[in-house]
């Protein structure tokens, strides 16, 4: 078996079968799953072939039903609950396709959050926050609220939220799901530029395959399985 020091993620055989009154759903039938230090890794696949539930599994929002998930060498599966609920906060960030903004905050508030709930200072949060909405292009945009912005701009300030703790690993789930077709790409470069200048792995679900042109591996999945990978180390 290669090395596998060093790596973001390595997820090893991963099975999760929901059971739904007397079925079972193979929702992933032992997925292996490996993501490198800075890559932007696209999980591409139609509606149903299993990419939420890999990436819940991968950032521990889920167990697996069998199968071992090691993030930064840590077999999160060994967790305890609330153990893993801290290794999220502080070390990963996560991207909804509803942007999932809180409406009565400020995008600066909004960006905020994940620092004051690590115990970061005002000061500190204060440069850092600037810093992000800079990166993503809405520091003009600071006192405003989410309902006062479009949608690209709001996942945009989304995108600043899951960086301002400096996670390692950023998993946004089909982040371009409610945008329209010239969003999404701005939005897939942003993901791009921000993989490369902030040395952050992305790994993002999308079931649009124009997302490839931008990645720099793929994974394509179907009926809870990879049937191809795609990239740079491929
Ligand atoms: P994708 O994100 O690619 O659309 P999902 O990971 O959401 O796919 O779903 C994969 C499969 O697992 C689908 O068949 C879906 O219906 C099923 N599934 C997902 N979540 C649940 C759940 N909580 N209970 C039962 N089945 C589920
Ligand atoms: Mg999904």
């Amino acid at each position: 078996m290669a090395n596998t020091d060093g790596l973001v993620i390595n997820g090893v055989n991963i099975v999760r079968t929901y059971k739904v009154d007397n079925f079972e759903v193979h929702a992933l039938r032992g997925v292996n799953f490996i993501v490198y230090p800075g890559e932007f890794v696209g999980l591409i696949g139609r509606s149903g072939s299993g990419k939420t539930t890999l990436l819940n599994i991968i950032g521990g929002l889920d167990r697996p039903t069998s199968g071992d998930v090691f993030v930064y060498d840590n077999n999160i599966g060994q967790f305890s609950d609330r153990k893993l609920t801290e290794f999220r906060r502080e070390r990963i960030g996560f991207i909804f396709q509803s942007f999932a903004l809180l409406p009565t905050m400020s995008a600066f508030e909004n960006v905020e959050l994940p620092m004051r709930m690590v115990g970061k200072g005002r000061r500190e949060r204060q440069q850092r926050v600037m810093e992000c909405l800079e990166l993503v292009g809405l520091s003009k945009w600071a006192k405003h609220r989410p309902q006062e912005m479009s949608g690209g701009q709001q996942q945009r300030i989304a995108i600043a939220r899951a960086l301002v703790n400096s996670p390692g690993l950023i998993l946004a789930d089909e982040p371009t799901g409610e945008l329209d077709t010239t969003t999404a790409h701005t939005i897939f470069g942003l993901f791009q530029t921000i993989a490369k200048q902030e040395r952050v792995s992305i790994v993002m679900t999308s079931h649009d395959p124009a997302a490839e042109a931008y990645v720099t591996f793929t994974y394509r999945m179907a009926d809870g399985q990879i049937t191809n990978e795609r990239g740079l180390n491929a």
